[in-house]
């Protein structure tokens, strides 16, 4: 069950909807290093030239 938060009463909430609008998840981009390492050989790689 993942915590949501209503943008409009800040308040932390189970559902996804309150206040008449959607509720949204307080951590949206978790930042991954292993993922962004990944990204960033998978970027180089693309460029190479031989
Ligand atoms: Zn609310």
């Amino acid at each position: 069950m993942r915590l949501r938060k209503c943008p409009k009463c800040s308040s932390y909430s189970l559902k996804h909807v309150c206040c008449g609008s959607a509720t949204v998840s307080p951590h949206p981009a978790k930042y991954h290093p292993a993922r962004a390492a990944y990204l960033r050989l998978a970027k180089k790689l693309e460029h190479k030239t031989d």
